[in-house]
């Protein structure tokens, strides 16, 4: 039997995304995040859709270079910047931009020799505390920024919001204002939001944004789904019922037994678990659809399959399809059974699954 589990990607969806991001910020230009292969979605093949963006953002020089090599011509930005001196050559070779977020990497650009100056964004540690100048040196970094031969005199300032995503947590709002202060009214472009900004705080949106889970039509919001911001799933991951159990009340159902049948009932068994990409620690009764209808996950995942109750689709047969999570099944809420992330789920994703491109 070939496998029967797919990834689909709605390039349609993509695109409306993007369209969506304009709309909520339409005085912004919108960097769009790309990283950990576009959040699962494939590099190359978002990047493709998404030609309109005005710049991408990815992690690594790798990234950079297969998108370069796949005749990707907008400005990519490297969002953790050069790493060691030596990736300054590929830098200038493949035309990128890059962030800069720390003195190590500062020096290694003032001592370096380049044909040209490159396009430097400044990244500021407003309070997120992972990677950014610290306020209190910002003063001093912008004496030497300005006077480096190899950072183009157009630098941008750009911040990254750590809690962005909860509507009342005060810290995005302290952020904002050391960010100000910090720009100390500097006429250069500046950036600070990402999606959970574009959506939730329009007092983010600046030159640029840099949406990221949006684009991919998931909420950023903790308890709202992507549909309720107009927003539409990219990537439904989708299989087939492989098999069926009629099974008697009281009998335990897959590893550790750890689920009991309440009552007789089908069982139907999904060519998809942990080894794909769907999280081991859902719960039992996590939403599972068998024919677009919504039935539960029983019992734990396994590696590749998993078990459903089909008492919700009795005549439910072998090869019928099944969604776990995607167009009708917000990913949001199988993180949420799952004790994850959205986020996690999607970049988890096994490249070895074959997808399949709509729209
Ligand atoms: C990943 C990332 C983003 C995008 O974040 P989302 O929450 O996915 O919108 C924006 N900026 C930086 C620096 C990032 O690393």
């Amino acid at each position: 039997m070939t496998r029967p589990s797919r990834v689909v990607i709605d390039k349609e969806a993509l695109k409306h995304n993007f369209l969506r991001v304009r709309e909520l910020a339409p005085g912004s230009k919108i960097m769009a995040i790309i990283k950990a292969d576009a959040y699962g979605h494939g590099l190359v093949r978002v990047a493709n859709t998404l030609s309109d963006a005005d710049a991408f953002g990815v992690a690594f020089l790798e990234e950079a270079e297969e998108l370069r090599a796949a005749s990707i011509a907008n400005p990519i930005v490297l969002l953790e910047g050069p790493h060691k001196a030596v990736d300054l050559t590929s830098i200038v070779q493949l035309k990128l931009e890059i962030v800069i977020h720390n003195e190590y990497q500062l020096d290694i650009l003032e001592q370096a020799i380049l044909d040209e100056p490159l396009q430097v964004w400044i990244k500021i540690d407003t309070g997120m505390h992972r990677l950014g100048f610290p306020l209190e040196d910002i003063t001093n970094i912008l004496k030497r920024v300005a006077q480096c031969k190899n950072i183009k005199a157009s630098f941008r300032l750009m911040t990254h919001l750590a809690t962005a995503n909860e509507q009342d947590n005060p810290l995005t709002q302290q952020q904002l204002e050391n960010f100000k202060q910090a720009c100390n009214n500097l006429k250069v472009e500046k950036s600070v939001a990402n999606s959970a900004g574009v959506i939730g705080f329009s007092k983010t949106h600046a030159d640029w944004n840099r949406p990221g889970l949006m684009l991919y039509g998931v909420s950023p919001l903790t308890e709202t789904h992507g549909d309720e911001l107009k927003l539409k799933p990219v990537m439904t991951l989708e299989s087939e019922l492989i098999s069926i159990q009629k099974l008697k009340k009281g009998e335990p159902v897959g590893y550790g037994a750890t689920w009991h049948c309440p009552e007789n009932m089908p069982v139907g068994v999904v060519a998809a678990g942990y080894g794909d990409g769907f999280p081991r620690h859902a719960k039992s009764g996590t939403p599972i659809l068998v024919n677009d209808v919504r039935c539960a996950l029983i019992g734990r995942a396994s590696m590749v399959m998993l078990t459903v109750d089909l008492r919700n689709q009795p005549q439910a047969k072998i090869g019928d399809r099944v969604v776990l999570w995607g167009e009708s099944l917000p990913v949001e809420e199988i993180a949420r059974c799952a004790d994850t992330i959205p986020y996690e789920l999607l970049c988890g994703v096994h490249k070895r699954l074959k997808f399949v491109e709509r729209g």
